[in-house]
């Protein structure tokens, strides 16, 4: 029996279309599963054959290497989108975006998700990497989620056994595959969850350079001290190597100034590391994820 349908299949594709750094090379086989059932059995197929298994959702923090993955991606976003709301409980499958979350719970007058509405990323995305944003983090609103075990079980625990931390879960640390998560939110009024939304749009346009493809913030916060001002501090806004710049917008994002590849997002990460560990000795830790 075929999990997914042969449209859900491609080989050797190209992972700068799946990145909003729009940088990486070939990933060997990539599926886009359509339901959260189909995403278990995929990734258990995948873990059962030995095969290297990789499972993304926006491609919103990765930054794929130019030789690509030799192995399998499976990728949520896109085809796994299904979202449902019972009274204030909104579940979500893996793959339906932040956005469109926070949009469709602004819609029903519950609020929770409003700092999430500028975060390009999916559900299972935010779970992983417990994204946040203004003062709200996806561990204040998750209340339960469906998980791949590395053992090929599916469980669904609770939002206190995910043992979120800052830019961290239980997903991660336990290699566990998000399949859906269950916000609880609160009743709000839709005005003024929408003027919530839209204000922190509003900041996050004056800051960011939304206009150019990044991976977000490149950096992880330091105890004590903020990476895009450190780096700031260091001289670094603007500094490049080959397509790869310090935002002169935002020291914080390292942004595709055109034709960037990893290899060059790499050494500008590293140069920025050094430079900024040699001036206040501080050692910056990168929040983007690698692959491999
Ligand atoms: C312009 C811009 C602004 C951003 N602003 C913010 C911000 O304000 N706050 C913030 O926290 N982040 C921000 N980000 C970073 C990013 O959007 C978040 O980290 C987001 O949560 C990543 O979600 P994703 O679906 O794109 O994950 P991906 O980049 O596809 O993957 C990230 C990690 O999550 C894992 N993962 C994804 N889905 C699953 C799953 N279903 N099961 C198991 N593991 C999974 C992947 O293996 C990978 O290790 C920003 C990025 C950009 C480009």
């Amino acid at each position: 029996m075929r999990v997914v349908g042969e449209e859900n299949v491609s080989l050797d594709e190209p992972m700068s279309e799946h990145t909003t750094f729009e940088i990486g090379g070939p990933a060997d086989l990539f599926v886009t599963p359509v339901t959260s059932d189909q995403l278990a059995e995929v990734a258990q197929i995948v873990r059962s054959a030995g095969a290297p298994l990789f499972v993304m959702g926006n491609g919103s923090n990765l930054l794929v290497a130019d030789e690509g993955f030799r192995g399998v991606v499976v990728c949520t976003s896109g085809a796994l989108d299904n979202a449902n709301v019972d009274g204030r409980i909104m579940r979500c499958e893996a793959g339906v975006s932040l956005a469109d979350a926070s949009e469709m719970a602004c819609e029903l007058g519950l609020s929770g998700l409003e700092f999430a509405c500028g975060i390009p990323g999916s559900v299972g995305g935010a779970v992983f990497m417990n994204a946040g944003a203004y003062g709200g983090q996806t561990a204040d609103v998750v209340c339960e989620v469906r998980v791949l075990t590395a053992d090929g079980d599916v469980r669904t625990l609770s939002g206190d056994e995910l043992a979120f931390g800052y830019r961290t879960s239980r997903i991660r640390t336990d290699g566990l595959v998000c399949l859906s998560a269950s916000f609880e939110l609160v009743p709000g009024d839709s005005e003024e969850i929408r003027a919530t939304m839209d204000d922190l749009q509003e900041r996050r346009r004056e800051k960011q350079p939304l206009e150019m493809p990044s991976a977000g913030s490149t950096f992880k916060r330091p105890e004590g001290h903020f990476a895009g001002k450190l780096i700031a501090d260091a001289g670094l806004k603007g500094a490049s190597i080959g397509g790869a710049q310090v935002s002169e917008k935002h020291a914080g994002f390292v942004v595709n100034a055109g034709g960037a590849t990893a290899a060059d997002v790499r050494a500008l990460i590293h140069h920025v590391q050094d430079e900024v560990e040699r001036q206040f000795g501080v050692r910056l830790e990168p929040e983007v994820r690698m692959l491999p």
